[in-house]
């Protein structure tokens, strides 16, 4: 038995379960929504959850396999405990350290996104330390314009990502002739969750009018180009990933206009995304500790709050006001709060609620992305929540990250 009451009963609460088969949904539906021949990165920070990551990995029939978008040291380990290949890695970030570096491409990564002129050096003085002689780069690039249509932009404005665009066509001889590394195309990330298709299509559009922009005028070389993505699907409140029917014929469209070549397959296209592809998969089950009144209003308080879900919520757009649960009756109104000693921890302020008991299950719907490893994990010590994956009626793994050994004595203590 799979159902949410059954798996709660069994493993406890809070419990994050994971639903395999809509996890390859999520990957079938991106790869259709993209032309042929797309290659997907999954960006790991959205889960690395072995599972999670390994039915990303698996293509069949009915959609490629996606490739692993990774940004540090854990998730270079968790790619490769999922089954991914060094090789299949595109390691990005604005802060790769040497040791990071070096690590990397002992364990074979061979593809980065650089941030910047000295990013691309590390990379190539890494590959010379180690005698690697297929290293590539893509060049981040921060975007001088953008789409009007985005909302949330990380380029445009001065910004730790990429490489400002109007800089290049300068700069760019000195970045051909970085020792170690070759740089062979460009990655762009503009846009997290588009608010609708037409929102995506305008910003990929202007993602593959700059790359062609730049390989025109910068003499940037473009063997692989990354767009981005900006795929969405809703976060901690109920509903379905977008639908994309049109997005495939205009990316096809814009790409003919401003590529041809793509169509002969001289330059490889991917795209990226953490939320499409994970979120919808993952449910947070939490159970009601107690329900108290205070002055008219009632609080339920749960057994898991910002140190399980939500974590990000300084970061506003990475997350809705407030979560919403499942279920069948929301007749109810009331504050969902977590265990913590903080009044911070809030996930809901006066939301829709069925009627609440202690003992009771709520369920966290779409939370398989930016869920347990995008939270306050250790803020006020509890155990991180157990977390199930399960394929049909089969459950799969049962585990939970231990963070309780930050506190490893490190040589050279004293005590
Ligand atoms: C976070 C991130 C993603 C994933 O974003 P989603 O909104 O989850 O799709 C993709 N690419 C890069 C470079 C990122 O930093």
């Amino acid at each position: 038995m799979t159902t949410h009451a059954a798996l709660a009963e069994r493993f406890g609460t809070p419990l994050y379960v994971y639903d395999l088969d809509k996890v390859t949904e999520g990957r079938r539906a991106l790869f259709a929504a993209l032309p042929e021949g797309f290659e997907l990165f999954y960006a790991f920070k959205a889960n690395p959850h072995p599972d999670v990551a390994r039915a990303l990995r698996e293509g069949d029939g009915e959609g490629g396999a996606c490739r692993a978008e990774i940004s540090s040291t854990g998730e270079l380990t968790a790619a490769l405990e999922a089954g991914f290949a060094a090789g299949e890695c595109l390691y990005t970030g604005p802060g790769k350290t040497d040791a990071e570096l070096d690590d990397a491409v002992v364990r074979g990564v061979r593809l980065f996104s650089v941030e910047s002129h000295t990013d691309l050096r590390h990379v190539g003085a890494a590959a010379l330390r180690h005698g690697a002689a297929d290293v590539r780069a893509l060049l981040r690039i921060n975007s001088a314009t953008g789409s009007a249509t985005t909302s949330i932009r990380m380029t445009g404005r001065p910004s730790q990502f990429g490489i400002d665009s109007e800089t290049l066509p300068a700069l760019m001889p000195q970045l051909l002739a970085v020792p170690g590394v070759r740089v062979v195309g460009a990655h762009l990330f503009t846009m997290s969750n588009a608010k609708n298709e037409d929102a995506l299509v305008e910003e990929l559009r202007h993602a593959v009018e700059l790359a062609a922009r730049l390989e025109r005028e910068a003499g940037l070389p473009i063997e692989l180009l990354d767009i981005g993505g900006g795929f969405s699907s809703p976060y901690a409140v109920p509903g379905t990933r977008a639908r994309y029917d049109k997005l495939r014929t205009e990316l096809e469209g814009i790409l003919d206009l401003h590529l041809p070549r793509w169509r002969d397959g001289s330059i490889t296209l991917a795209c990226e995304s953490g939320r499409y592809l994970a979120g919808e998969s993952g449910s947070l089950l939490t159970g009601v500790v107690n329900v108290k009144e205070s002055r008219g209003s009632r609080f339920v308080i749960l057994d898991a709050g910002i140190n399980a879900v939500g974590g990000l919520s300084g970061l506003g757009r990475l997350l809705p006001a407030a979560v919403g649960v499942d279920g069948e009756d929301l007749d109810e109104t009331g504050s969902l709060v977590g265990p913590l000693c903080t009044p911070g921890d809030l996930l809901g302020r006066d939301i829709a609620l069925p009627a609440l008991a202690p003992g009771d299950v709520v369920t966290v719907p779409n939370v398989g992305a930016y869920g347990v490893t995008a939270s306050l994990l250790a803020f006020l010590g509890r155990p991180a929540p157990t977390e199930v994956a399960f394929r049909g009626d089969r459950i799969v793994s049962v585990s939970r990250i231990d963070y309780r050994r930050v506190h490893e004595p490190l040589e050279g203590t004293d005590r």
